[in-house]
């Protein structure tokens, strides 16, 4: 009687679409492994404050979007919403900074994600991320690594008009000069910002210009540049990342407008930006990451340095599909196996068993659908080859054998199908 729905905002990633998933899943895979960064896998979920702490009490995420409840302990626990907090609390709690791990420790993560906001195109309530968190480096040259490697990954996916915003916070003291200025600036406008925005300019003043608000937006246009109040140190940071940038021959643009949604970063931050027509041509973010320096501290842990991106999956496919990006299928089937008659059920059975033994793929007949409705199924599955086993080849031990695309066919003894397939694949070949 009762038919169930998914849960509003998630997905079902279908047999179809998953070829896709390990697509994009093994070509970063392959280059996180290149810039020697290693997977870590943390919990679903975590205590709230590992969140609350880390993202800022101020931000979306915390405030709107947590999937958050007391589970049966009264523990308050929370779906995580991004994988930067869990690495960390991860990383802290295992002493990943002891003296038997080589710095920077480098690590990247990929899964589901979970926030509570407003389904709509590229945005969902359980999505998936795959992202990178580097600990230990106050390099400069470390923030370069990290955004070559998102480059990179992004390229070699297929996906083009990439564009690359950067920016910096500075560090606090540049920032807390600039928090300043901004508050000022702003205080005089107080009456007309949105409600959200009233209590960002107590709380986080940064926030406001983040915000999505249209009015606050038309209101910070004028408000003034962080540019204009890094330190020294800051300074040369950003000014080595960008002198760097240009020698690896990465474009990038500067905004300084761009503050990001999390509490946690300084210095450099960005965002790779895309206005693919899977998005109407709207300027969109499929990757966004930057320099959280003071976050393991804040975690818990020692005085360490660290930058990280992640990427939203989801929204990378929906460009990659608007693209045309071809994929790679891995669903082909290399030997079907028909059987006539009732008897050979074993004998087929042992012949897929002996074939996927060796590492082929294989499949046969389990609705005993007629010879006609195997060969049938054997086409559907786009199988290379078919081995037909009837009474005559039961009696003498020989199966015959046929490559779908040209009809060629050999007979060749059972005892050598399964081990010598190569070779029979080979002799298939020389018949042509
Ligand atoms: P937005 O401004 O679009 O809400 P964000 O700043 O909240 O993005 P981040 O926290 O930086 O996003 O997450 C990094 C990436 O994860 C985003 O650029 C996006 O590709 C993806 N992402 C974030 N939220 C969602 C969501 N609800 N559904 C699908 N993808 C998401
Ligand atoms: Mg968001």
């Amino acid at each position: 009687m009762s038919s169930y729905q998914k849960p509003k905002g998630t997905a079902d990633i279908l047999p179809g679409e998953t070829a896709k998933w390990h697509f994009v899943e093994e070509t970063a895979r392959q280059i996180f492994h290149d810039y020697r960064f290693q997977e870590i896998r943390t919990p679903l979920f975590e205590d709230y404050h590992v969140f609350s702490r880390s993202s800022g009490d101020t931000s979306d995420i915390v405030t709107k979007e947590m999937y958050d409840f007391h589970d049966k302990g009264d523990r308050h626990i929370a779906l995580r919403p991004e994988g930067t907090a869990g690495v960390v609390r991860a990383y802290v709690e295992n002493k990943l900074y002891g003296p038997e791990y080589v710095k920077p420790e480098k690590v990247y993560y990929m899964g589901p994600m979970y926030r509570y906001e407003r389904p709509q195109s590229g945005r969902q309530r359980e999505f998936h991320q795959i992202g990178v968190e580097a600990f230990g480096a106050e390099s400069p040259a470390q923030d370069v690594e990290v955004i070559a490697m998102a480059m990179q990954l992004l390229n070699t996916l297929g996906v083009k008009n990439l564009k690359l915003v950067i920016n910096t916070l500075g560090d606090k003291e540049s920032r807390q000069a600039y928090q300043q200025a901004l508050v000022e600036f702003l205080r005089p406008h107080f009456d007309e910002l949105s409600a959200d925005s009233q209590t960002r300019l107590e709380k986080n003043p940064l926030r406001v210009l983040d915000s999505k608000d249209e009015h606050d937006q038309e209101i910070v246009t004028d408000a003034p540049s962080i540019l204009d109040y890094l330190d020294e140190k800051s300074q040369q940071h950003f000014d080595t990342v960008q002198s760097l940038l240009k020698d690896l021959n990465i474009d990038f643009v500067i905004d300084p407008d761009m503050v990001r949604g999390l509490d946690y970063y300084n210095h450099t931050i960005f965002e790779i930006m895309t206005d693919s027509k899977a998005f109407g041509g709207k300027m969109t973010t499929i990757l966004a990451g930057g320099r959280y320096n003071g976050l393991v501290e804040q975690l818990g842990g020692p005085d360490t340095p660290g930058i990280g991106f992640g990427m939203g999956v989801e929204r990378l496919m929906l460009v990659m599909d608007a693209e045309d990006v071809k994929v790679p299928v891995d669903d082909d089937l290399e030997v079907y196996v028909v059987g006539i008659g009732a008897e050979t059920n074993a004998t087929t059975l042992e012949m897929v068993q002996a074939l996927r033994k060796e590492g082929v793929s294989a499949d046969r007949d389990y609705l005993d659908r007629k010879a006609k409705g195997q060969f049938k199924t054997a086409n559907r599955l786009n199988a290379e080859y078919v081995i037909t086993i009837g009474q005559d080849e039961m009696t003498n031990r020989v199966a015959n054998v046929k490559i779908m695309a040209t009809g060629k066919q050999v007979q060749v003894p059972f005892e050598q199908i399964a081990q010598h397939f190569e070779q029979v694949q080979q002799q298939l070949k020389e018949a042509e």
